[in-house]
């Protein structure tokens, strides 16, 4: 997609440890909050193994914070506020199983919502475990078709259509298209602040 998405990952080993520090968290706490075995977030927090994002989602949900808080320093508005943002200079693969993340807006607790491009390589399929109670998540398609898993069965949406769903029970997407699907994910966390 881009020169970035072959880039080996430099924020997330950093991020990691930090925030297991900040907790006061050893690996085996880590391991027993995340579901993630301490082996693998050793290596993740030495740089020495990249995590699928079913992998990262975990470790965001067993840490309490939102995805993008592994992806990259949040952006800084001008004066007036105002924050210019570009999918194709963000897009890269944060994990290991295809999916191209570009984290637009990061989570910051005064707005309460993260939104991201996502792209999803065909023959892509992710089941997501249920997030903190109270979240939703509206997808856009942009690109190509998709499929979104809610209230147990999975919808088809194509380019321009969208669909906003309780996303603290099981999820999913997938495409079984011959082309990427590209869209907008936007997670919105309930109460401001909680993550
Ligand atoms: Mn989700």
């Amino acid at each position: 997609m881009n020169e970035n998405t072959t880039e080996p990952h430099h924020y997330l080993p950093e991020a990691l440890r930090a925030l297991r520090r900040a907790r006061g968290w050893s690996l085996d706490r880590a391991a027993l909050e995340t579901g993630v075995s301490k082996a693998m977030l050793g290596q993740i927090e030495r740089g020495e193994s990249s995590p699928t994002i079913a992998t990262l989602w975990k470790i965001a949900s067993g840490f309490h914070v939102s995805l993008s808080a592994f992806l990259g320093p949040v952006p800084e508005g001008g004066e007036a506020g105002t924050v210019f943002r570009q999918a194709a200079a963000l897009r890269h693969q944060p994990g290991t199983d295809g999916m191209l993340v570009a984290p637009l807006f990061p989570y910051e607790a005064r707005f309460g919502y993260e939104l991201f491009e996502l792209t999803l390589p065909p023959g892509y399929v992710r089941e997501s475990e249920a997030h903190e109670p109270g979240v939703t998540e509206t997808v856009i398609v942009l690109a190509g078709a998709m499929e979104v898993l809610t209230d147990g069965g999975w919808n088809r949406l194509t380019v321009g259509e969208a669909v906003r769903f309780p996303a603290d029970r099981p999820h999913g997407y997938r495409n079984r298209g011959a082309a990427p699907a590209v869209f907008h994910n936007l997670i919105h966390y309930r109460s401001p602040g909680a993550c």
